[in-house]
């Protein structure tokens, strides 16, 4: 985040009406996921499932191909069934080729390319082919989110040869719009697993989606690398994770609307307001930062007509009220109780490679905005614990985030002082996909059980503003 001290002419000039993005489909509660019931369970290969005869090239039939190879088989299935139906007229063809390799052995020649240490997984359209590294690739993210992370990247890859066979791009679309569908595809498949359809893997609503999702979260273009018009942009997590709710609650034809508009319209890799050290897009959680976030909060909140909180900086008693960390929202006082040293331990930035790693400032100031939302809710005679309370919540702490944009998302206007950069709401995506956050926490801090659905409400409040909030989320 990046308080902007002089900014009148920036603001000044730009006053446009909002402008509404279609709203997705699907249920908004917290026991239903675009449709489906909200449930956790096991996920992963079913037990008894068949071992695919599908040839893979270069294999050494360990448990990493089989896992791939029947990943494969069972993305070619859903597809063979789906394509005629979404892409009418048109029929789907198996890719060519599969290959495996491993990155640390002896190179081959792959799509014009040696593959010695190339730690990847990829589509090779002039040839039509799939290859992966089972060497490090596939066991790494195995191991580190399960073996749907594997059928994830996969139903990725599988995801460009639709498109190449759907004719739903063009050569000269942009990456990142290439690589948005092949997301959105993969949520496409990812539905038919969870609805129970597929013979090889199951996948829960509840954590195994969160998993998925974790997945894409990982695979995420670096913050501040690039912007979306560079050649080389896959996606925010913000970004890849839309992409992924958009196939998994709308389907393939959804995907086929992918263009270089739709991805402009909502890509969290938008220019940063200006060129800015990556060093200064951290603020410190000091008073000072705090008093720019409560700033921008009040003027984000304005026309709610809501009474702004009081927000203290020491704990706070609230009668019977339990209180939550690193805020606390008590609703007899309308006072936001903050800890600040679990704020900084929160606002630490993101480093897989540190034992006490947290997601970065905007994360814990968004622990902040959440009970601030719940200020707003209070005044509105909404309940600040029910069910739909965390998601309301989610929700307004998205809008609130996408006031802070520069580069209007949806062309709405920035409002106040406080700008937030790129990689800014990736922590948020971060924060809430983990287990304890608060923003999408009710006053007690109870967080809404399903991941899918948290990502969802702030990615709803991002795009669209307050006004779903209470709409969608309605008591
Ligand atoms: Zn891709």
């Amino acid at each position: 985040m990046v308080s902007v001290l002089a900014c009148a002419a920036l603001v000044g000039g730009c006053s446009r009406a909002i402008s509404g993005i279609p709203t997705t489909l699907g249920g908004y509660s917290t026991t239903d996921v675009a449709g489906l019931p909200a449930a956790n369970g096991p996920s992963g290969p079913k037990e008894g499932a068949p071992e695919s005869p599908l040839k893979v090239e270069g294999t050494d039939n360990g448990a990493m191909d089989k896992l791939a190879r029947n990943a494969v088989a069972d993305i070619d299935a859903y597809w063979t069934a789906t394509f005629p139906k979404a892409f009418p007229g048109k029929r789907f063809e198996p890719v060519k080729r599969l290959v495996s390799y491993d990155s640390a052995g002896p190179g081959v020649q792959l799509c014009r390319e040696n593959t010695a240490g190339v730690v990847n997984a990829f589509y090779c359209s002039s040839e039509d082919f799939v290859a992966w590294d089972r060497g490090t690739l596939l066991p790494q993210l195995n191991n580190s989110f399960g073996p749907m992370a594997v059928v994830t990247v996969l139903a990725h890859e599988m995801g460009h040869a639709v498109q190449h066979r759907a004719g739903t791009v063009t050569s000269n679309d942009q990456v990142i719009v290439l690589e948005q569908q092949a997301d959105c595809f993969a949520g496409a498949y990812f539905r038919h697993v969870a609805e129970g359809s597929s013979e090889y893997f199951r996948v829960s609503t509840g954590q195994g989606l969160n998993e998925v999702m974790g997945v894409l979260n990982f695979i995420r273009d670096s913050p501040g690398d690039s912007d979306f018009r560079d050649g080389n942009a896959h996606g925010s997590a913000f970004d890849r994770v839309t992409a992924f709710q958009y196939g998994f609650s709308e389907g393939p034809q959804r995907c086929a609307k992918m263009d270089f508009n739709d991805v402009q319209n909502r890509t969290t890799l938008f220019q940063a307001w200006k060129p800015i050290q990556k060093a200064d897009t951290d603020l410190p959680v000091d008073q000072q930062s705090l008093d720019a976030v409560e700033k921008s909060l009040r003027a984000v909140f304005r026309d709610t007509g809501a009474e702004p909180p009081k927000i203290v900086t020491e704990p706070k008693g609230c009668g019977s009220q339990r209180p939550t960390s690193p805020a606390s929202y008590c609703p007899n006082t309308n006072t936001i109780s903050l800890d600040m040293s679990a704020l900084q331990k929160i606002a630490r930035p993101p480093n897989k490679d540190a034992a006490a790693t947290g997601y970065g400032d905007f994360a814990a100031y968004a622990q902040v905005a959440s009970r601030y939302a719940l200020a707003v809710q209070k005044a509105a005679g909404l309940p600040l614990d029910d069910e739909q309370t965390g998601l309301r919540t989610a929700c307004m702490v998205g809008a609130w985030s996408g006031l802070l944009v520069e580069d209007p998302i949806g062309q709405r206007n920035p409002v106040g002082n406080l700008r937030i950069v790129p990689d800014d709401i990736d922590e948020g995506v971060s924060a809430l996909l983990g287990e304890k956050s608060l923003i999408a926490a009710n006053v007690n801090g109870d967080q809404v059980p399903v991941g899918f659905a948290r990502v969802e409400a702030f990615r709803i409040g991002v795009q669209e503003g307050l006004a779903p909030c209470s709409t969608k989320y309605g008591a």
